[in-house]
C-alpha cells in the first residue's frame, strides 16, 4: 500500500467527526504520536471547543465540511467517525442520521479507494439492537426493528459495515471496523443525554437523577482512554483483519447501580426518579472481547470508579 506521507515524513491523517467526543480524544493521541491531522466535521454534534487546546499546533487543521458532500483531500488514513451518537441528537434530525452513516461512508470509502489508504469505521453496539444473545459476539447478526425510532442510526450504522465490506470484497480496499461499546468521559456533551452525562450533572446541580424504567437495564461503560488504545491497536492490526470487532468493557451495570455510584462519588443529596423507557431501549448490553483480546492484544485497563472520577472533575470544571 502506498503510504505516501508528505515532506516532513509525517503520516497525514483524515478524521471525520474529529471535533466531537471521540473524535476530540483520539486527535490528541494521533498528534502525540507525530501524526499530521486534518479534521473534517460540520460540528453539528462536535464543538470546537474541544479542539481549543490545538490552536496553534502546526500539524492540525480543522476543516468544516459535511460527510454526506464528495471530499477531495490528500491523506495516507482515514477515521470516519463523523455521525451524532446520542439517541437525543440522532433522534433530532433522522433523516440526516442516516444520510450521514451511508452517504458519509460511500464518500469516504470513495476517497479511501482513490488513496488506497486504510481506512476505519467507528460502528456501534447498535448493530446487534435489542440483543438477544447476551453478551454480544462479533458472530451475531442483531435484533433490531428497521422502522422504529432508533432505526436511523442502527440501519444506518448496519449499511455502513455493509458499504465497508463490499468496498473490501469488491475494490481490496484495506478497512478496519470497530464495534464500539458504551463510552464515557471527559467532552462528553453535557446535553446529549446520554445516562453517564445526566447523571454526573443531575447529581452536581443537587437535581432528581433521571432513571428511564426501573432502572434494571444494563450497560457496559468504558472509559475513552481504553477505547483509544483500542483504536488504535485495531487501525495497527495485520491488513488480513477488517473486523468487526467490538471494543468495550466486559463489567456490566444496571443504570440504577450507575445512578447509586454517581451520588456516593459526588456526595450528591440528589433522589432517583423514575420516567417511561424510551421506545425500544435495549434490556441488555454487553461485549464479548475475546476478539480483542486474541487479534489486538487489547483490553480496558479503567475501572468505572476511577473513570467515574475524572469524568465528575471534568463536568464540575464547566458549572
Ligand atoms: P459526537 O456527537 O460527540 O461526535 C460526532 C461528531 O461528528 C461531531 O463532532 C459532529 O459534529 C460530527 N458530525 C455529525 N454529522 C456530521 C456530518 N454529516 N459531517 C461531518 N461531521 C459530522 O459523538 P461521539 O460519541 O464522539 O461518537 C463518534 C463516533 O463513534 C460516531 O460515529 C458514533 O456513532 C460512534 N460511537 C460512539 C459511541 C459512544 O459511546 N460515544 C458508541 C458507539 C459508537
Ligand atoms: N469520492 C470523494 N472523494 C474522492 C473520491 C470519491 O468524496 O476522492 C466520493 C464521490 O462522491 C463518489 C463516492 O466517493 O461518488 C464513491 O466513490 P467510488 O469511486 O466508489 O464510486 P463512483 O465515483 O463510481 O460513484
Ligand atoms: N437512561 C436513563 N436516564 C437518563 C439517560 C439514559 O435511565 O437520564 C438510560 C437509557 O434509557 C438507557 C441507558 O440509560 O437504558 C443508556 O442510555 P444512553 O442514552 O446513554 O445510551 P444507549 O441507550 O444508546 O446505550
Amino acid at each position: 500500500m502506498p503510504q505516501s506521507r508528505n515532506a516532513y515524513g509525517r503520516k497525514r491523517v483524515l478524521v471525520t467527526g474529529g471535533a466531537g467526543f471521540l473524535g476530540s480524544h483520539l486527535i490528541d493521541r494521533l498528534l502525540a504520536r507525530g501524526d499530521e491531522v486534518l479534521c473534517v466535521d460540520n460540528l453539528f454534534t462536535g464543538d470546537k471547543r474541544n479542539l481549543d487546546h490545538l490552536a496553534g499546533e502546526p500539524r492540525f487543521e480543522f476543516m468544516r465540511h459535511d460527510v454526506c458532500f464528495p471530499l477531495y483531500v490528500e491523506v495516507d488514513e482515514i477515521w470516519n467517525l463523523a455521525c451524532p451518537a446520542s439517541p437525543v441528537h440522532y433522534q433530532h434530525d433522522p433523516v440526516q442520521t442516516t444520510k450521514t452513516s451511508v452517504h458519509g461512508a460511500i464518500n469516504m470509502l470513495g476517497l479511501a479507494k482513490r488513496l488506497n489508504c486504510r481506512i476505519f469505521q467507528a460502528s456501534t453496539s447498535e448493530v446487534y439492537g435489542d440483543p438477544a444473545v447476551h453478551p454480544q459476539t462479533e458472530g451475531y447478526w442483531g435484533n433490531v426493528n428497521p422502522i422504529g425510532i432508533r432505526s436511523c442510526y442502527d440501519e444506518g450504522k448496519r449499511c455502513a459495515e455493509t458499504l465497508f465490506f463490499d468496498y473490501h470484497r469488491q475494490h481490496g480496499l484495506d478497512i478496519k471496523v470497530a464495534r464500539i461499546f458504551n463510552t464515557y468521559g471527559p467532552r462528553m456533551h453535557p446535553s446529549d443525554g446520554r445516562v453517564v452525562s445526566n447523571f454526573i450533572i443531575q447529581a452536581l446541580r443537587g437535581e432528581d437523577i433521571t432513571i428511564y424504567g426501573e432502572g434494571e437495564q444494563t450497560r457496559s461503560f468504558c472509559y475513552v482512554d481504553d477505547l483509544v488504545s483500542g483504536f488504535l491497536a485495531l487501525m495497527d492490526s495485520e491488513p488480513g483483519f477488517p473486523g468487526p470487532v467490538n471494543l468495550g468493557t466486559p463489567r456490566e451495570f444496571t443504570i440504577r447501580q450507575l445512578a447509586e455510584m454517581v451520588i456516593k462519588q459526588t456526595g450528591s443529596k440528589s433522589k432517583l426518579v423514575f420516567q417511561p423507557l424510551p421506545q425500544d431501549d435495549p434490556l441488555q448490553r454487553k461485549p464479548d472481547i475475546s476478539l480483542a483480546r486474541e487479534k489486538l492484544g487489547w483490553e480496558p485497563q479503567v475501572r468505572l470508579e476511577d473513570g467515574l472520577a475524572k469524568t465528575i472533575n471534568y463536568f464540575r470544571g464547566l458549572a
